[in-house]
């Protein structure tokens, strides 16, 4: 059975794996010219197995105003009928009811990952920064710290195991928060969140597959068009070419939007726009990952230096004002902890991607309604958390409906 995978981002090579091992023969084709150059490029690096809360909630609607009004400084918008749209379809999600059916679903997709994850890293022949950090999801207001109780005691019920510890006990934890000890008054802590490099990850896998013989690389072909045929998927089109297939699945992220419209599937996928600075470690530069909750930004330490990542721009496609959001990032990160990274190093990689988000945050996984036409895409903030399930999900769904 031949697949093709549009995108060789995170999901896609997680995807061309799973579908590898049940001998499939798989093409994997991108836009750019390597993998891993969209999202998955300089992301927080974060497997946040216990963090999976859906942004869409309650407590977010009072956050909106100074959103628009562009008071609030983690978030951007740029208002057009394409937000609107996604924006309703984001409110409608915004009850507790809601909130609390997506943050389980993608809980329970996170465990699976990390089984996943273990598994695989188990067998793999490179090194990708992976190690158990631990993560402290650090809470500045009592109702976030009420919220927290909450998202503890419903995801004890899973097996999830977090715990709320004071600003104390979190500085114990970890020592370099005594920098930012009183800009938080208590944190939710999960020793066995994970942090690695997804770009390493990617083109470790690369390497890997490729050897297998049964997994190919084209770079530098943006699908055109999902071909079908007597109402089956059969293949695709890029500049003149067209490749045929048993199955294609669409893990081009922020990209499967525009591809799937064209067979009338609208998965709804929106590009948020998040940044990251990697830089040399600081005096104080925290070993735990750290996610500074209110401020929609984070601290990871990935392979001897620190990233810091975050912030969400709702403003479409642009990347005009990339610069002007990463020194607001940076000043953000020097003000709550001034000695976690060296802010000054001339060594600094800056960076802006497009998170793929669903209004409920919850990624589409699976089957369409088209035979022969599977996707995996709109992973929003939990791509790389996500991954390992959701990729081992469509592969085996891909490989059911050959059967
Ligand atoms: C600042 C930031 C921090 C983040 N931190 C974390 C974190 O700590 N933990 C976490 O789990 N997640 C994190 N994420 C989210 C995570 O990075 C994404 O969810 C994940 O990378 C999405 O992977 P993907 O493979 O779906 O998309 P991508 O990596 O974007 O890959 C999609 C690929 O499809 C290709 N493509 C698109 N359309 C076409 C086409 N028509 N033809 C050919 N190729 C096409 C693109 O070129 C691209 O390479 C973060 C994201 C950002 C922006």
């Amino acid at each position: 059975m031949h697949v093709v995978v549009v995108g060789a981002g995170v999901v896609g090579v997680t995807t061309a794996h799973y579908l590898s091992e049940l001998d499939c023969s798989v093409t994997v084709i991108d836009g750019e010219r390597a993998v891993a150059l969209g999202a998955s490029y300089a992301n927080a690096g974060q497997l946040s197995y216990s963090f999976t809360d859906a942004l869409a909630r309650p407590a977010f609607l009072a956050r909106i105003p100074g959103v628009l009004a562009g008071r609030d400084e983690a978030y951007r918008t740029r208002l057009t009928p394409e937000l609107l749209r996604w924006g309703i379809r984001f409110l409608a999600q915004c009850t507790n009811r809601r909130a609390t059916k997506n943050t389980v679903a993608m809980l329970q997709q996170a465990l699976r990952s990390a089984t996943l994850m273990h598994e695989l890293h188990a067998t793999l022949p490179f090194e990708f920064s992976y190690r158990q950090a631990g993560k402290l999801v650090l809470l500045a207001s009592r109702e976030e710290i009420a919220a927290a109780v909450a998202g503890v005691e419903l995801k004890k019920q899973y097996g999830c195991d977090t715990e709320i510890v004071d600003a104390k006990a979190a500085m114990e934890i970890e020592p370099a928060l005594g920098d930012a000890g009183d800009r938080f008054l208590a944190a939710v802590y999960s020793r066995e969140d994970e942090v690695a490099d997804s770009k390493a990850f990617c083109d470790g896998m690369q390497t890997m597959l490729e050897a297998t013989g049964k997994v190919r690389f084209r770079f530098g072909q943006d699908v055109q068009r999902l071909r079908q045929r007597d109402g089956r998927l059969v293949g695709v089109d890029f500049i003149g070419e067209t490749l045929d297939a048993d199955a294609v699945v669409v893990c081009s992220g922020v990209g499967s939007d525009a591809l799937l419209r064209r067979v009338n599937i609208r998965p709804s996928i929106y590009p948020v726009r998040g940044y990251s600075v990697t830089l040399p470690p600081g005096p104080a530069a925290p070993q735990v990952s750290v996610t500074v909750l209110g401020r929609k930004f984070v601290f990871s330490r990935i392979d001897g230096h620190v990233r810091i990542a975050g912030f969400a721009d709702f403003t479409g496609f642009h990347t005009d004002s990339d610069g002007e959001r990463i020194a607001a990032l940076l000043d953000t990160a020097r003000e709550f902890a001034p000695l976690a990274a060296d802010y000054a190093a001339q060594e600094q990689a800056q960076w802006g991607g497009f998170r793929p988000m669903t209004p409920s945050g919850r990624p589409f996984v699976g089957p369409t309604r088209i035979p022969g036409l599977f996707v995996n895409a709109g992973h929003g903030t939990l791509g790389w958390t996500l991954a390992c399930s959701s990729g081992y999900d469509v592969a085996n769904a891909v490989a059911g409906a050959a059967h």
